[in-house]
């Protein structure tokens, strides 16, 4: 039996932060309390410290190695504090289940796959020297190769990724979003669908979309398929889909966040359900130092430290059906993060260049899962940046602190 007490720290549970102990035993929460004498083996000094559930990070890249997107996710899970890692359709049917022996079965972290409806998944993304689309040939939205590596891994697939923008499905949507639909109410998982330059337009996305679905890259800038219209106003029929249940996934990136559509979603009471990064080779580093980035900007721009936290934690663990990876309760697994809060001056660019200063920032001090400590990384990050995107003018990685 392996005990671990968290002491003296501010607990972040049912949504609320009181100052509380945290007791494991055996990779479980075993207590909370505002003073816990048990003894135990490890006694971690939570002083100044939120213990927070390790956060659920709903858009990521972490098929490395097959890859040229993936990162390693554990690399990056001690600085963040991110426990549980969607891989948002790296893979289609082709790769998939080298994802799950590969990477999911061999990862600290919890992978949780979601996989791509082209054939040939993201195996484009940052390797060739021209942008080629996954669906530009519509061909590879192949429903029966998903339906068959549903049968040869057996529950792994939990959700399916289409990439609804046209540099990725050129004019094909009209016949492989019904094709998502079907194959995602065929496996009764979520279907997460990418927005971003049109066509398709974002009526066009929606109108495919039920209860559970998510939206991802939420809050992009990009004309038509943007869920604002040109005055800022968000669009009714992205009201009517969050009415039936659609969730909006902030997918920050490279090229995906306006802190303009942002700030004019949070003045009309529209709010993110999951603040995840879409951190991958092209991003690693900068302007993603990890899921941390997204949640404290979030905080910057106004929501609060528990509206971030549960938008980190238990609202993500909804949406991937593990609601129990969400919450920091006795018996619930003991994925937890140790965050502080750190007063400075920082500020970080959105994909319009628009600067952001900020004053409060969020650093990991351990990631835990199951009880035991991911342990921090070195070396450099595995940042590889794509041809046609620094052809395009992304920047190269850069110091996002100012000094
Ligand atoms: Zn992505």
């Amino acid at each position: 039996m392996t005990t671990v007490l968290f002491r003296g720290g501010t607990a972040y549970t049912k949504g609320e932060l009181i100052r509380s102990d945290v007791l494991v035993r055996d990779g479980v929460v075993a207590g909370l309390g505002p003073s816990i004498g048990e003894p135990a083996d490890e006694v971690v000094d939570a002083t100044d410290c939120i213990v927070s559930p390790g956060l659920i990070d709903t858009h990521t890249h972490v098929y490395h190695g097959a890859f040229r997107l993936g990162i390693r996710a554990d690399r990056i899970a001690a600085r963040g504090g991110t426990t549980t890692w969607v891989d948002a359709g790296t893979a289609g049917a082709g790769a998939f289940q080298g994802l799950i022996q590969q990477v999911k079965e061999t990862s600290r972290v919890r992978v949780v796959p979601f996989i791509n409806l082209s054939f040939m998944g993201l195996a484009n993304a940052g390797l060739m020297t021209r942008e080629v689309g996954e669906l530009w040939d519509a061909s590879y939205a192949d429903v029966r190769a998903i339906l068959r590596a549903n049968e040869e891994n057996p529950g792994e697939i939990k959700g399916i990724k289409l990439r609804a923008s046209s540099n990725a499905l050129a004019d094909n949507a009209s016949s492989v979003l019904p094709q998502a639909r079907f194959i995602a109410d065929e496996l009764d998982v979520p279907l997460m669908v990418h927005i971003g330059m049109s066509p398709p337009t974002i009526e066009e996305v929606t109108s495919h979309l039920v209860e559970g679905d998510i939206l991802t890259h939420c809050f992009h800038p990009h004309a038509g398929g943007r869920i604002t219209d040109r005055d800022g106003r968000v669009r009714p029929c992205v009201r009517d889909a969050i009415e039936r249940g659609v969730r909006l996934d902030v997918g920050h990136g490279v090229a995906s966040i306006s802190h303009r559509v942002v700030m004019q979603c949070l003045e009309q009471g529209v709010l993110p359900d999951s603040l995840s990064s879409d951190i991958h080779a092209e991003n690693v580093g900068w302007p993603i130092r990890s899921q941390l980035t997204v949640v404290e900007m979030f905080l910057a721009l106004g929501l609060s430290l528990t509206d971030v936290l549960e938008r980190a934690t238990a609202k993500p663990a909804g949406m991937i059906g593990r609601p129990d990876l969400g919450v920091l309760e006795v018996g619930s697994p003991a994925d937890l993060a140790v965050l502080r809060l750190v007063e400075g001056e920082y500020e970080k660019q959105d994909s319009t260049g628009h600067t952001l200063a900020f004053t409060q920032r969020l650093e990991c001090l351990g990631a835990y899962r199951d009880g035991v400590l991911i342990p921090p990384a070195d070396g450099p990050d595995e940042f590889r940046p794509s041809p046609w995107l620094t052809r395009f003018g992304a920047m190269p990685p850069q110091e996002e602190e100012k000094k």
